[in-house]
């Protein structure tokens, strides 16, 4: 019913008879009194005005035609719900037979005819005193019952000596019953406790009951729907005069939603989102476990890191939402091709591991690798593309003197970066050699720290030249270490330690300033053109200050901006095009130019290369050495030379080494190049030589013409 109807300023009274005069006498009595009254002639427009007005009162005849009050007034009670009408029925005098009648049809009161006006107002208003405090009741009830439904929370009350048992209707709501399908005891009850979790209700509940104390227990619900129901049960022991527990009070609450959301929040903690795999943290757990498994003697725990090879390549080209599919895609795949017994995990990106127990020999945990080497370099197919990137494998295995867990990742991440370096799409087993590498590595790291305050490093030059005229047009910047006892250490052996650790930053900062300075000289000794390319880490590019290096290298040094170009590789696009392409940008204006470096070995599309401001592509020097004498190969040289053109830039082929090497780039117009064909890189004085070298002969040249 709607409370808000029974909300009125003036009570509300129904007058129903069928005499007009009875009626009206009653109705004028009433409202000089000061209430409202509405009125019916018979049983049946009573019911009709009841259902409209929810009167606060009704005054009703017994005798009327069409449906007597008896009648009405039994249809009234029917259609209640709690809240009783007082219904004060006008019966004849010392008519006993009506009175009763009046009361089993569900009268509140009565009074004979003809009414003794005083008295019957003196009933009205107890009447509708009575109809006050059930309103009152009734509308705390409501609130109650509403309360209880927001809350998900029922209540029950157990009388342990009749073994009867009340619910309220929030009990029949949350256990999805209605209250005609379960009859109301504690074995109804009981009934609906999910199996599994019956032992644990029960314990609570004789525990309670023999140490006089509360219980609180959650369990779930066995629903008929099969739905996931959990609930809270909270109980309080009511005890007689002589300390019996006589009876139980207690409440149920809809705990479902809190519980999933627990589950959610501790699958994330441990789960990884994009694949459903153990993360990183679950992983550790599996791990400290599986090493400290009691009796674990002649079997050891192995563990594998498997990392993507060249997935950045997917997920910088085609798109981090590829890349994710891929991942899942190679996720599930390495599932399927694991024991459920063993713990797959993804520790970020595109590292995954794998936990194995009960391993006997060096052979079982091979065979398990080659079978992963095999699952991941299957095809996916995303978006209608057919991708494929092979994975590489580290592996470490627990022995009693060495299950240190840190160690053991440690060793198997050791062995998985030398399985990449060695080519990828392989695995490596850790030894000790890898561990003295690694140690060099770390040695390498603090030499290379001190090396730039020492001096160390050198800048060797290699010059740039003119297919057409084999004029030097410019020179490469390499830089060399002069390690105070390893002798000339190439850039190879520690750039990638340098990128690795950042210091390639310092680093190539020096390059620029000491390339600058030394170029800005030889123009000053009349070496007027001479552009100096200096090679560029990706680590650089993302460094804010660059640009600003960049400018100061040229200011100190006084060397026009279009003098210097900046070699940049691929890699340098991956990840962050957007803020390269700026970069760049900025470059270009300044009026430096751009060469992209190793070109053909990289995997960008063309569509991306498209987007680069650049000005130069240099051939990567492994298609200069599929050219053979004659002409017949360089089928892959001509390709790439090609495709350098379709993007209409200017060409530098790298290590030409021999005359059919340069042959080949002037009959397939190739702009400059560089090589040992004419000079490998050397220090600046040396350099220098060259350049002289070269001038007489280009002078020479043009007085032979
Ligand atoms: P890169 O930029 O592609 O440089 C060309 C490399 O090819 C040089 O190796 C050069 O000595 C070698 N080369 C040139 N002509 C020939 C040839 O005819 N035959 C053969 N077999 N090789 C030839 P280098 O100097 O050892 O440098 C290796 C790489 O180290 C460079 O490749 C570049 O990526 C990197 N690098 C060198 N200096 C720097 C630097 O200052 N900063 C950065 N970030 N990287 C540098
Ligand atoms: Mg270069
Ligand atoms: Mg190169």
């Amino acid at each position: 019913m709607d409370i808000n109807i029974l909300e009125r300023n003036k009570p509300l009274i129904l007058v129903v008879d069928d005499e007009l005069v009875g009626r009206l006498y009653i109705e004028k009595a009433l409202q000089s009194e000061g209430y409202e009254v509405i009125t019916a002639e018979n049983g049946q427009q009573a019911l009709d005005l009841v259902r409209e007005h929810s009167p606060s009162m009704i005054v009703m005849d017994v005798m009327m035609p069409v449906m007597d009050g008896y009648d009405a007034c039994a249809a009234i009670r029917e259609q209640e719900d709690q809240l009783q009408v007082p219904i004060l029925m006008l019966t004849g005098l010392d008519d006993i037979e009506s009175v009763e009648k009046s009361f089993d049809a569900g009268a509140s009161d009565f009074i004979v005819k003809p009414v003794n006006l005083p008295i019957f107002k003196q009933r009205v208003r107890h009447g509708l005193k009575t109809r006050e405090s059930d309103l009152e009741l009734y509308k705390h009830q409501l609130r109650q019952a509403h309360a209880h439904k927001v809350a998900k929370m029922g209540y029950w009350d157990w009388d342990l000596e009749t073994n009867k048992l009340y619910w309220s209707a929030e009990v029949y709501n949350l256990l999805s019953v209605s209250p005609d399908e379960f009859d109301t005891n504690q074995e109804a009850f009981k009934a609906r406790i999910y199996d599994d979790d019956l032992e644990k209700v029960k314990h609570a509940t004789q525990q309670s009951l023999k140490h006089g104390f509360p219980y609180s227990v959650e369990h779930r619900v066995a629903r008929p729907d099969q739905k996931l129901q959990v609930v809270h049960q909270h109980a309080e022991l009511i005890k007689n005069d002589q300390g019996k527990v006589i009876r139980m009070l207690g409440i149920v609450q809809d705990m479902t939603e809190r519980y999933l959301a627990q589950e959610k929040i501790q699958h994330q903690v441990y789960y990884d989102s994009l694949t459903d795999l153990p993360n990183r943290t679950l992983f550790h757990d599996r791990l400290d476990h599986a090493l400290d498994m009691p009796g674990r003697t002649d079997n050891s725990v192995a563990i594998l890191t498997i990392d993507l090879d060249r997935f950045k390549n997917i997920n910088d080209s085609l798109g981090h939402e590829v890349g994710d599919s891929f991942l899942k895609a190679v996720a599930d795949n390495l599932k399927k091709a694991t024991r459920t017994t063993d713990t797959l995990a993804r520790l970020g990106g595109d590292e995954f591991a794998l936990i194995i127990e009960g391993i006997s020999s060096d052979e079982c945990v091979s065979r398990i690798a080659n079978k992963l080497l095999e699952t991941l370099s299957q095809p996916h197919y995303i978006n209608g593309q057919e991708l494929i990137s092979t994975g590489s494998i580290g592996i470490a295995v627990s022995s009693l003197d060495s299950c240190d867990k840190d160690m053991l990742i440690k060793q198997a991440n050791l062995a998985m970066k030398h399985a990449k370096e060695i080519g990828g799409n392989q695995f490596c087993l850790y030894n000790e050699e890898m561990k003295s590498r690694a140690h060099q590595t770390l040695i390498m790291e603090k030499e290379l720290r001190y090396a730039l305050e020492r001096g160390e490093f050198i800048v060797y030059y290699q010059p740039k030249v003119c297919v057409a005229t084999g004029k030097i047009k410019g020179m490469e910047a390499l830089i060399r270490w002069q390690h105070p006892e390893k002798g000339l250490v190439p850039p190879f052996s520690f750039i990638p330690v340098a990128e690795d650790t950042g210091l390639i930053v310092p680093i190539g900062k020096w390059v620029l300033e000491e390339a600058s300075r030394q170029t800005k000289l030889w123009h000053e000794q009349g070496f007027n053109d001479l552009v100096v390319s200096v090679n560029v880490s990706v680590k650089q590019f993302h460094h804010q200050a660059f640009v600003d290096e960049v400018k100061h290298a040229l200011k100190n040094s006084g060397l026009a901006a279009r003098y210097l170009d900046l070699e940049i590789t691929e890699s340098c696009t991956m990840n962050n095009l957007d803020s390269v392409i700026s970069f760049l940008t900025t470059f270009r204006k300044m009026g430096i130019s751009i060469s992209l470096d190793d070109f053909g070995t990289g995997f960008s599309s063309l569509s991306i290369l498209d987007q680069l401001p650049l000005d130069t592509l240099k051939v990567d020097r492994a298609f200069i050495k599929d050219i053979i004498a004659g002409g017949e190969n360089g089928d892959l040289a001509r390709l790439i030379i090609a495709m350098a053109k379709s993007l209409q830039l200017s060409l530098v082929a790298e290590g030409v080494e021999t005359q059919d090497h340069l042959d080949f780039l002037k009959s397939n117009g190739c702009d400059e190049y560089q090589g040992f064909f004419l000079s490998p890189p050397v220090p600046a004085d040396q350099f220098g030589e060259l350049l002289a070298a070269n001038n007489r002969l280009a002078n020479n040249l043009e007085c032979l013409i």
